[in-house]
């Protein structure tokens, strides 16, 4: 065996173990949630990337309208601004998980920034949590990991969030409308739902978001329970 047949032996192993391997175990974790939720019939409500000054409140008066729960991932970095409004969402009976502190890609970075970032992002909200923050579950920004940063967490005990329905509202233009969406949670027969609560620039972003949790909130009247990502994960 030459030397180089052996190097790129090794680095293709190490590839696998440090990228591969996290992926399919999110995308394991993404087949248990669909599920679990079809079992139950469940849909959990995620918001991802606020809190967000303006658009956080108008979610949480229609989630208070409609007497639902939903979890929150916040970033880190926007605590500081939003203390008053964390605490609201803990006081309203909101689960509130983090979802690191800079939004940073876990495997396009080098490998221990995504780690740092999870630990940063875990910091920074602790310190606003009311509830013990060994239980607050983490969302991956863009849905990856690398291998140093799935074994903080596990080390730390922090329950892995993914989602099974992509809301989309982050793309303006995209054709697939709020009813259409909805349709799609329904067939599936229930599933966690990944909206985004950070501040639109423009009316037509942020009625984008209101619509799709318009539409998936109407499935209640069709007999969906709604939970939280802790309540699911319970089951
Ligand atoms: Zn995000």
């Amino acid at each position: 065996m030459s030397p180089t047949f052996v190097a790129l032996s090794a680095f293709g192993t190490l590839g696998f173990v440090y990228a591969a391997v996290p992926k399919l175990l999110l995308q394991a974790s993404r087949w248990r949630l669909r599920t679990k939720c079809r079992r139950r019939r469940a849909i959990a409500l995620t918001f991802d990337d606020g809190p967000g000054t303006q658009l956080t409140p108008m979610v949480l008066e229609r989630l208070a309208k409609a007497s639902v729960p939903a979890t929150f991932f916040l970033l880190g970095h926007n605590v500081d601004d939003n203390v008053d409004l964390i605490v609201d969402l803990q006081r309203r009976g909101h689960e509130v998980g983090t979802h690191g502190n800079l939004h940073v890609h876990h495997v396009w970075s080098l490998p221990w920034v995504g780690m740092l970032d999870t630990r940063d992002g875990w910091r920074r909200l602790a310190g606003v949590m009311s509830t013990p923050v060994r239980a607050m579950p983490f969302r991956p920004p863009y849905g990856k990991m690398n291998l140093l940063s799935l074994l903080w967490l596990w080390w730390h005990g922090a329950p892995l969030a993914m989602w099974t329905h992509d809301s989309q509202d982050t793309r303006p233009g995209i054709s697939i409308t709020p009813v259409t969406f909805a349709d799609g949670v329904r067939r599936a027969g229930g599933g966690v739902v990944l909206l985004h609560d950070f501040d639109r620039d423009s009316a037509a972003g942020t009625d984008d978001v209101l619509g799709r949790l318009d539409a998936v909130l109407r499935l209640r009247d069709e007999g969906f329970e709604f939970v939280t990502m802790s309540q699911l994960a319970a089951d």
